[in-house]
């Protein structure tokens, strides 16, 4: 096996991978190293499709250096910075494998586990999760990617340790389900798993970012949370009802009892306080009800806009890839 060619349009049995990067300029040389060798001993044709998310710094000069240099490298370079899962999308779009893996840029994803993942997609399974048992990230972030994984297992109905994780693999129809939904933000890995027939997750390795920081802080996260559970489910408002539903009943018992109390044993002055903070909760509650309804709204806004999940500004592509011999790239995925 060469080094990898590209896939042609009809390429059958090949494997694209799809790489999100936002201002990685120091990572991509260091993760193509590590990446064409793996993808050369698969002995499967594939494409490396990277997705400059509108990166600030030189990433897409280096990008455009390795598609001179590798035919198996492409490029679409988004008009502006539209975030992980638009870019991982965008990539997703212009994939022509019959498999495909997303990772993530940093090398945080191992590009070695790329193998385990592919033998589950030929064991039959249609979406391949990998599961970092051991992460390299603060603790703050391993809680709150915690609350998610719990959420969005709820919201899915397929549980799973690691949603975040995007080292993963996809067979076409699945991607293809996913291009047919043309709601404007889609976590992906939730998305694809709730099309999913098959399902598994495997442990994968973590390691820690190679350059540069996270780009995703506590409000970004708090974000995701929220768009994950308007974005899958109307469970939230629903559990805010019941809540409101409760409380409501609630007051009306504590009313009675109060009632009852006066004219046995006269009117209560003490615990002002205690109904301060008692108000505190609901009103907070109050609040955040209004949010969630609000992120509705929002959401109904954005899909009313209709608005594109992304704009490319430029592709480079070596037209369409080299042409390979059909026998070699029509090796069947599914074994089992
Ligand atoms: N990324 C992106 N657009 C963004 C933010 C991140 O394409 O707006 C890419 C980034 O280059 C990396 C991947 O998404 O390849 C994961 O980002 P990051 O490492 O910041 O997230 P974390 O590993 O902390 O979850
Ligand atoms: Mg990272």
């Amino acid at each position: 096996m060469t080094e990898g060619a590209g896939l042609s349009e009809d390429a059958a049995g090949g494997l694209s991978v799809v790489i999100p990067v936002y201002n990685e300029e120091r990572n991509l040389d260091a993760l193509y190293a590590r990446l064409a060798p793996v993808l050369d001993r698969t002995g499967r044709p594939y494409e490396v499709i990277f997705v400059d998310d509108g990166s600030a710094d030189r990433s897409l000069d280096v990008l455009r250096r390795l598609h001179a240099a590798h035919r198996a490298v492409r490029i679409i370079a988004l008009n502006r910075n539209y975030g992980q899962h638009a870019a991982v999308f965008a990539g997703l779009d212009h994939a022509r494998g019959e498999v495909m893996v997303t990772l993530d840029a940093d090398l945080q994803n191992p590009p070695e586990e790329i193998p385990r993942l592919l033998a589950q997609v030929e064991a039959g399974h249609d979406v391949v999760g990998g599961w970092r048992r051991i992460r390299r990230d603060a603790w703050v972030r391993r809680f709150l990617s915690w609350c998610i994984n719990r959420l969005t297992s709820t919201m899915v109905g397929v549980d799973m340790h690691d949603y975040g994780c995007m080292l993963r693999a996809y067979r076409r129809e699945v991607v293809e389900r996913l291009r047919g939904c043309r709601e404007i933000s889609s976590f992906v890995p939730a998305l694809a798993n709730s099309f999913a027939r098959s399902p598994v997750e495997i442990p994968v390795d973590h390691d820690r970012r190679a350059d540069g920081r996270s780009h995703y802080g506590p409000v970004r996260l708090v974000r995701l949370a929220l768009d994950l559970m308007t974005g899958f489910s109307l469970l939230p408002v629903q559990v805010v009802s019941l809540a409101g539903l409760g409380i409501a009943l609630l007051g009306v018992g504590f009313g009675a009892f109060l009632l009852v109390r006066r004219l046995l044993v006269g009117p209560e002055v003490e615990g002002v306080f205690t109904l301060f903070a008692i108000l505190f909760v609901f009103v907070g509650m109050q609040i955040l009800a209004l949010g969630l309804i609000g992120e509705y709204v929002g959401r109904i806004y954005l899909e009313v806009r209709r608005r594109p999940r992304y704009v490319v500004g430029a592709v480079y592509d070596h037209a369409g890839g080299a042409a390979r011999p059909r026998a070699c790239g029509s090796v069947p995925w599914v074994h089992g």
